[in-house]
Order: C-alpha cells, then sequence, then structure tokens
C-alpha cells in the first residue's frame, strides 16, 4: 500500500480511510461452505439423477466450483489465508493443482501470460512485431498462421476463451516438465497428478460420449467467463509491453485496467477481479475490501486528474469486440 501512495502528493487521508475499512474480517467460513454446496449438488446432479440436462447442468456447476475455487487460490497468493506459511501453500496447491488442474507455478513467476495468446489473439499490435516472451522464454514470431487468426479474432474470441482451459492444462505440464526453476515442482507434480485422477471419474460415469463431451463443455464454457472477465479488466484497456517505469506506474495502472461495475449481491460471483484497478494499487487488499476502498480511490483518482474506468460486463465485452 505504502508503494502506491509514495507516489501521490496527499496521501495521508486516504490512507488513514482505507486503514478504517481493513478492520473487517472476511468470512471465510461462509465461502467454504458455499463452495462444500455447490460441490455437494453437482455430484448428486450426476450421480444420482439420470437425465441428460442435469448432467449438464451438473457440468456447469462444476465450472462455477472451479471459478469459486480459484478465487480463493488468488487469496492464498496474496496473503496467507491458513494459520501458517505452510498451510497457505497447501491451500494454493489445493485450490491450484488439486482441484482446479492449473499449477500455482504458472502464477508465481517473474511474468505475466495472460496477455500472451499468440498465434490465436493478439492485444497490441506490439505482437504484430516479433516480440520476445520473458514468461515462455521463446520468440512470438508472427508467423502467417497467427496473421491468419488475429484477423478473425473478433469472430473467434469467445470460442477461444471457451477452450482456454485446454492451453491452461497444456501450459502446466509444459512448466512442470521443463528444465526451469519452479518452486516445489514435486509437490505441484503431487497435486496435478491428483486432478487428473478426480476429474476423469465424473465424466467416465456419464452414459455415452455425447454426454461426457458435453458435460466438459459446459464446465469449461462456465469456467470461461472468469477467463473473460480477467481479460476484459485488460483488453479493453491499453496494453503495455515490459515493466512500467517507476515514475509512471501509478499512471500505467489506471491505462492497463479497468473496472467491471456489477451489484454488490454479484462480488461473490465475480471475486474480486471486478475491482482490478483497486487490486492492482492494493494487490494485499482483501477482496471483501474492494467495494469500500473504490469510492475512495476514484475520489483520489479525480483530485490528481487520473482517468477511472469502469464498464458493466456487457460493455465491457463490447469494447474488447
Ligand atoms: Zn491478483
Amino acid at each position: 500500500m505504502d508503494h502506491a501512495f509514495s507516489r501521490l502528493s496527499q496521501p495521508r487521508d486516504t490512507v488513514h480511510q482505507i486503514r478504517n475499512v481493513r478492520e473487517e474480517r472476511p468470512r471465510r467460513d461462509l465461502q467454504l461452505c458455499f463452495i462444500s454446496v455447490l460441490l455437494a449438488t453437482c455430484f448428486y446432479g450426476f450421480l444420482r439423477w439420470d437425465d441428460f440436462l442435469t448432467h449438464i447442468l451438473s457440468g456447469g456447476l462444476l465450472g462455477l466450483i472451479w471459478m469459486q475455487v480459484a478465487y480463493l487460490g488468488h487469496d492464498s497468493g496474496h496473503n496467507n489465508i491458513m494459520i501458517s506459511p505452510r498451510f497457505n501453500k497447501l491451500a494454493q496447491i489445493l485450490t491450484g493443482n488439486c482441484i482446479t488442474g492449473i499449477s500455482i507455478a504458472c502464477n508465481s513467476l517473474d511474468y505475466d501470460p495472460d496477455l500472451q495468446h499468440l498465434p490465436m489473439l493478439a492485444v497490441s499490435t506490439l505482437f504484430f512485431t516479433n516480440l520476445t516472451s520473458k514468461f515462455y522464454n521463446i520468440n512470438l514470431e508472427f508467423y502467417p498462421i497467427a496473421r491468419f487468426f488475429i484477423s478473425y479474432q473478433h469472430l473467434t474470441y469467445f470460442p477461444v476463451v471457451c477452450v482456454a482451459r485446454v492451453n491452461l492444462y497444456l501450459q502446466t505440464f509444459i512448466l512442470l516438465l521443463s528444465n526451469r526453476r519452479v518452486p516445489d515442482r514435486a509437490l505441484n507434480i503431487l497435486g496435478i497428478m491428483i486432478f487428473w485422477t478426480w476429474f476423469p471419474l465424473p465424466v467416465s460415469c456419464l452414459p455415452n460420449w455425447t454426454e461426457r463431451v458435453l458435460f466438459v463443455l459446459a464446465s469449461f464454457c462456465v469456467c470461461a467467463i472468469q477467463h473473460i472477465q480477467f481479460t476484459l479488466n485488460h483488453f479493453t484497456a491499453d496494453v503495455y509491453v515490459g515493466p512500467p517505469k517507476r515514475n509512471n506506474w501509478f499512471e500505467k495502472q489506471t491505462a492497463g485496467t479497468i473496472d467491471i461495475k456489477c451489484p454488490s449481491w454479484m462480488d461473490w460471483f465475480f471475486g474480486g477481479l471486478q475491482f482490478q484497478l483497486e487490486h492492482h494499487l492494493f494487490p494485499r487488499l482483501l477482496r471483501c475490501h474492494l467495494r469500500k476502498v473504490s469510492p475512495i480511490i476514484k475520489d483520489l483518482y479525480k483530485k490528481h486528474n487520473l482517468p477511472y474506468r469502469s464498464l458493466t460486463f456487457v460493455e465491457a465485452n463490447k469494447w474488447t469486440l
């Protein structure tokens, strides 16, 4: 927090206001209860019911569970949500590797891969210039095949995002089997093995291949809302390539992110990522505080003549396309 405000001239009142907000504690018990109910409903749906629609709805519910669990994993990446750092690490492996099948190691590297989608999508014309990806450690060459896909990305964006998890599973395998330095590699691999043991079980219980494929697709499509949400936060704003410079860090956060407007009763669904700007400014601020901090930041931005961008989910989708 101090890092963010050290670049502004009148931060004292704002810091005080934010400190007051931080006193409220998050209800982890409610979050865990909610996820457990979703999980029980999902398993009841495909194990005890025989009809096609219930099976597909269970798949959709699994996607929703992945979203909620990923939010918990995200929380544990920014703060210790358990009784000790060691248990927090276990919570990360459980929420990331074991339940969602995506290694937490992908998020602990120095460079963010989330805006690098060649050859399917490009978020900036800078990607047309054969950039080197620090995350993948490869040259992102703008091949003719990439040129072809990018020219249709306004049409392929949603279908591509719906199956984006396949790429994340692949990236997990590539990273864990590579010779790059991966913290807790053995634990990460064990977590991924647990995922690939339990995930095929509900799928194999389904009576035919049509239902199996649709079950998986339903889970991917619902979870794709989270991927879309993340891309909306960045795609609609100016994308910058490379690390922010020291003297314009605060401004870069506004230029590189937008918030998604939603009513407070939908906060559970977006998991705090709708307040992308506030989250980028104060990554260690708990998600239950972001809504209260938002008007404080808005005032601060107004005072310093910085643009505060906030769009509804539908508006942001239109901007992205
Ligand atoms: Zn974060």
